[in-house]
């Protein structure tokens, strides 16, 4: 049975936070001032595998993406992908993993041979001092040693997220451009979005507008569509095998598109990132409370037909509490 909410929008996309710590303090995410309420008790490993199992046979869902926090950070993290395996050999679904990359030292291989499909990485900055500075750990020459790595172990089609900020990193654009001509990798920038906690300085922000139109003033862009369902508006650079894509969830939200749940962490079910108390249901506590997969899928269904349109406009977001994405998984 496919999940369709009221707006007649297809889901089939699971993004699942394995893990609400990260090792970085991104300072448009996880900063050091950030007092998160970290979740008490979490799903276990048997657990996530019975839920993507729920999804992908219930609910013909086609792709599951493993986030967080930061998915590595987890401890038993290898054994969730060998119990995502089986499932691998019994469906067909795509499992993709959302990671910063400093925490995969001699993981690439067997991660491979596991079944992993694709790792977007998050890269916001190509000089060592602004990615401290960001990051708060001096870890960028590993980042791109383990981009370069995947890449050799197989990984196909890697994805840089790059969230550009006014005054951090935006004289670093063309830096990107160049790393995507170099290597062929697809980089995409993302908006920089507001989350409680994360303490948002709307001065930072730069429009997908913005950014094209600065873009274009040294390189030919040149949009091609790729896949209907894709929320990334898709560009290459004339003459160069560069990709270049920007999501623009706060000047153009493609909330219309949207196609995906959440689960955090903790196993609340989240029907947007950005409604925070909208039919939250446990799932663990359905779970350890002896719920049948049926009982299961039924309250999902239920709560899908919650689901609003689309997220309310950016002044709102910005009031909104207990809304953090390192919890919710980005
Ligand atoms: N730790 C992993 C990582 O660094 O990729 C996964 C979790 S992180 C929350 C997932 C993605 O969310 C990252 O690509 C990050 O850039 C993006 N993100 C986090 N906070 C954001 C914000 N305020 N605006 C835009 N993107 C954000």
């Amino acid at each position: 049975m496919k999940l369709i909410d009221k707006y007649n929008r297809t889901h089939n996309y699971l993004r699942l936070s394995v893990s609400d710590k990260c090792n970085l303090h991104c300072l448009y995410c996880n900063p050091v001032s950030s007092e998160l309420n970290l979740s008490k008790d979490s799903l276990t490993n048997q657990e996530i595998i019975r839920l993507t199992r729920l999804f992908i046979k219930q609910f013909e869902f086609s792709k599951i993406r493993l986030t967080g926090g930061e998915p590595f950070a987890r401890k038993n993290i290898i054994e969730l992908f060998e119990g995502l395996s089986v499932q691998k050999n019994e469906y067909q679904f795509e499992l993709a993993v959302t990671t910063n990359g400093t925490l995969l030292n001699g993981k690439l291989k067997k991660l491979k041979e596991l079944g992993l499909d694709r790792f977007n990485f998050s890269l916001d900055s190509l000089k060592h001092q602004i990615y401290s500075q960001i990051t708060g750990k001096n870890e960028l020459s590993k980042v791109l040693q383990t981009i370069d790595e995947a890449e050799s172990e197989g990984f196909q089609n890697t994805k840089i997220n790059t969230v550009i900020i006014r005054r951090v990193n935006d004289d670093e654009i063309s830096d990107f451009i160049e790393y995507s001509i170099r290597t062929s990798r697809n980089i995409r920038f993302i908006e920089y979005m507001p989350f409680s906690n994360n303490g948002y300085d709307k001065d930072g922000f730069i429009s997908s507008k913005e950014l094209i139109n600065t873009i274009s003033q040294s390189y030919k862009l040149l949009p091609f569509e790729s896949n209907s369902m894709n929320v990334a508006k898709d560009y290459c650079i004339i003459d160069t095998k560069a990709k270049i894509s920007f999501i623009s969830p706060i000047s153009d939200h493609f909330c219309e598109l949207c196609n995906r749940l959440r689960i955090t962490s903790d196993g609340k079910l989240k029907l947007c990132l950005f409604s925070p108390h909208k039919t939250e249901i446990d799932l663990l506590k359905l779970i350890r409370d002896g719920y049948t997969d049926e009982q299961i899928a039924d309250s999902i269904s239920k709560a899908l037909l919650e689901k609003d349109y689309a997220h309310p406009e950016i002044e709102e977001l910005i009031q909104l509490k207990n809304n953090n994405i390192i919890s919710l998984g980005g």
